[in-house]
């Protein structure tokens, strides 16, 4: 396992401090990573001055060689020409939204189905909110999303026929598909690309 240490410096009381970073984490090789991920544990870190928990904000590598999927975290811009053979590549800009295509690519879902799924749903509820996608108990059955409101997390129920609706919608809209890039950002700002007026 490679790691490395990253200087960091605690947003409450600006003391700098020394963690170890994971800058690339296999998870069929190294399953605890990937719980420790999912639990919030590797990305974060708590101040031994002033005890306050930090978010790590480091570029990281998320590779599943058993779904053939590679998920990047980075804030930068990344031009990449080509990805590995018959993998399925994401970037993602925050902790937030890679931990949400896990949950995605693990349920067995489509990012791409989930965003439309998103937009859909977000029309209906008539809330400027984001929503997250949090799980499914597998086909047929209902998917649960979350949104911010009011300080804390609601969690809204949609049925699984939103999911076969948009997946047609991407069917019949395969230039969605062809114009991705390498490496492409999947999110509500590439949806709305797509869908304007
Ligand atoms: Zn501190």
């Amino acid at each position: 396992m490679a790691t490395r240490l990253e200087k960091v410096v605690c947003t409450r009381c600006a003391h700098i401090h020394e963690i170890t970073a994971y800058p690339r984490i296999d998870v069929i090789r190294e399953p605890e990573l990937k719980e420790k991920l999912l639990n919030g544990e590797l990305l974060t870190w708590q101040c031994p001055v002033c005890t306050c928990t930090n978010l790590a904000r480091y570029p990281l590598v998320y590779l599943d060689s058993a779904q053939k999927l590679l998920l990047i975290l980075s804030e930068a811009v990344l031009s990449v020409e080509s990805c590995p053979e018959g993998y399925l590549a994401r970037q993602v800009e925050t902790v937030g939204e890679l931990l949400e295509k896990i949950k995605i690519f693990d349920s067995g879902l489509d990012d791409i189905v989930i965003e439309i799924c998103k937009y859909v749903t977000l029309q209906e509820l008539g809330k400027n909110v984001e929503l997250k996608f949090l799980k499914t108990d597998g086909a047929d059955s209902s998917m649960t999303f979350t949104y911010p409101w009011d300080g804390k997390m609601e969690m809204l129920e949609v049925g699984f026929n939103v999911y076969e609706d948009c997946a047609g919608i991407l069917h019949r809209n395969p230039a969605m598909l062809n114009s991705l890039s390498a490496l492409p950002r999947i999110d509500r700002n590439w949806l709305g690309q797509w869908i304007s007026g």
